[in-house]
């Protein structure tokens, strides 16, 4: 079963005026969608064929660049688009909210800790909110497509909140202004979304 890349869970334009349309059209009708035929094409024909995205991206490090880049685009971009909605920010609630509080001293500090490691990502790459393997909370940052579900990640865990820090993600509409990008996210986040990853990861 080649990977498919699945419609957005809202228009192009939902997002706006914090991410606009034209980047969203490019980003999932272009971007997104060169990841996803890109790993397919990597994987053609080989044992990776049959397996789990997860289980790819566990062994990246064994099998190829091209499958570490693409399979990680492929991946990531699911997750971003997920735990982003129209109307969303805010802050989390319950559980989650909790372990924040205890991990971050606060949601103030967690948001600073976060949006520190979108902006000082050197080049292209991702910040994320972990859940690490003793269900504490991480934040780290990584290269290109890589994430904390790989084998080659130094920084291991399951991502629940990422945000895309390559130009592609905000250039359109904000140019070099990376940090104005970063402080735009946060009021479209999807944190229901958030929470639903970080309940799923203590099954
Ligand atoms: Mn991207």
């Amino acid at each position: 079963m080649a990977f498919e890349l699945a419609p957005l869970p809202y228009a192009h334009n939902a997002l706006e005026p914090y991410i606009d349309k034209a980047t969203m059209e490019i980003h999932h009708g272009k971007h997104h969608a060169a990841y996803t035929n890109n790993l397919n094409n990597a994987i053609k024909g080989t044992e990776w064929e049959s397996k789990t995205i997860e289980e790819i991206l566990a062994n990246v490090g064994k099998i190829s660049t091209a499958v570490r880049n693409n399979a990680g685009g492929y991946y990531n971009h699911n997750l971003f688009w997920s735990i982003m909605k129209p109307n969303g920010g805010g802050a989390p609630q319950g559980e989650l909210a909790k372990a924040i509080d205890t991990t971050f001293g606060s949601f103030e500090k967690f948001k600073e800790e976060f949006s520190t490691a979108a902006a000082t990502r050197f080049g292209s790459g991702w910040a994320w909110l972990c859940v690490t393997a003793n269900h504490s909370l991480c934040v780290c940052s990584s290269a290109n497509q890589d994430n904390p579900l790989m084998d080659v990640s130094e920084c291991k865990g399951t991502p629940i909140l990422g945000i895309d820090v390559w130009e592609h993600a905000y250039y359109l509409h904000y140019q070099n202004r990376r940090p104005d990008y970063i402080t735009a996210f946060w009021n479209v986040i999807n944190w229901e979304e958030v929470s639903r990853r970080f309940t799923a990861t203590k099954k």
